[in-house]
């Protein structure tokens, strides 16, 4: 070895043997142990100061805290954002640490059981990866966005739409409405940009069906998704979703737009009465056979969504996702039920 040490019994900077040997440090009360490498000056055989070996020094303990309480190997602190493209920084602003946090995970220091957990989940599930993405989108840049989004999306492959889509969906809705707006309204959307891709889209825009709850068609992941969040604060500041980065084709971010327009100024009460009223709702409630009020799972049939919303669509002249507005109009100015 050419390296210098320095001794500071020779106070100066000479060549040295290598010792190994082992060390124990205290963290929390806990004693972790963990191999060193000590320099030793040749000249006069003290302890001599090589920084290298301090530093695998630093990475051997945090791994030994690591070991001791089974937590993320540093190979997958430093993966995660490699495999799903994505800085250091951004990243750790999307999990909604504090900015440089990340960086110092990255470099050895061992995270908190907590953080350890979430980048374990993140890392072995990108779909989980992804509904972070989108609820963090607004505290990264766009082009962090939008990097970090075809990545997880590569990964999705052929499970994106379906896995991950409607998270995408209902984002969209509160970005749109700004935080104005709750968890219910949310479904109810979703519900009518879904029946209505049936008459607008060439493939309907979810693959999964909204089951028939008390309260209406209601999404299961959609309803686990939004308890408990204050949509009020996390959206007030939300941009504009249709500036690009959004991953869906120009006529859904359409059907969107105008199901949104022609639905988001109701209250989620009024628009629940209004899906009370319709047949696929009230088809799969009949089907499980469950009395008004009752708890019900029965999923909506993708038949009777398409055959209602086509009958709408005729109904109501809906020539293009543009007139949904008059069905919403007609629905709350005339007497229910709508389904003939
Ligand atoms: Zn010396």
């Amino acid at each position: 070895m050419n390296e210098l040490a320095y001794c500071p019994q020779c106070r100066k900077r000479v060549s040295f043997d290598v010792r190994e040997g082992s060390r124990s440090t205290l963290l929390d009360g806990v004693a972790y142990g963990y191999p060193i490498k000590q320099a030793v000056c040749r000249e006069c055989g003290a302890k001599a100061v090589y920084d290298p070996f301090r530093e695998e020094a630093e990475l051997a303990f945090n791994d030994a805290v690591r070991k001791g309480n089974g937590l993320v190997s540093l190979e997958k602190v430093r993966e995660l954002p490699k495999r799903y493209n994505i800085g250091k920084r951004p990243l750790s602003l999307l999990l909604g640490w504090g900015e440089i946090t990340y960086t110092r995970l990255m470099a050895g220091q061992a995270p908190s059981k907590s953080h350890s957990d979430l980048i374990e989940r993140l890392y072995d599930d990108p779909s989980a990866y992804y509904r972070v993405l989108i609820k963090g989108k607004d505290r990264i840049t766009k082009t962090a966005y939008r990097k970090s989004e075809r990545a997880v999306r590569v990964l999705l492959d052929g499970e994106f739409p379906e896995a991950v889509k409607i998270y995408e969906v209902a984002d969209y809705f509160c970005q749109l409405s700004k935080g104005d707006i709750t968890p219910m309204m949310v479904q109810k959307l979703t519900y009518y940009a879904h029946g209505f891709s049936y008459v607008f889209l060439e493939n309907p825009l979810l693959s999964q069906q909204p089951r028939a709850w008390a309260a209406g068609p209601v999404y299961g992941q959609l309803w686990h998704e939004f308890k408990g969040r204050d949509l009020e604060s996390e959206y007030a500041h939300a941009s504009d979703p249709s500036d690009g980065s959004s991953p869906f084709s120009a006529d859904e971010e359409r059907l969107l737009e105008d199901v949104y327009a022609a639905f988001g100024r109701y209250s989620a009460t009024m628009l629940s009465r209004m899906t009370h009223a319709e047949s696929p709702w009230k088809n799969a409630r009949k089907r499980a056979g469950a009395e008004a009020g009752a708890i019900c799972r029965e999923p909506l049939s993708a038949q009777d969504m398409a055959r209602f919303f086509g009958g709408v669509a005729e109904r109501f002249n809906v020539r293009s996702s543009g007139d949904i507005v008059r069905y919403a109009e007609a629905a709350f100015s005339a007497p229910l039920p709508l389904d003939s």
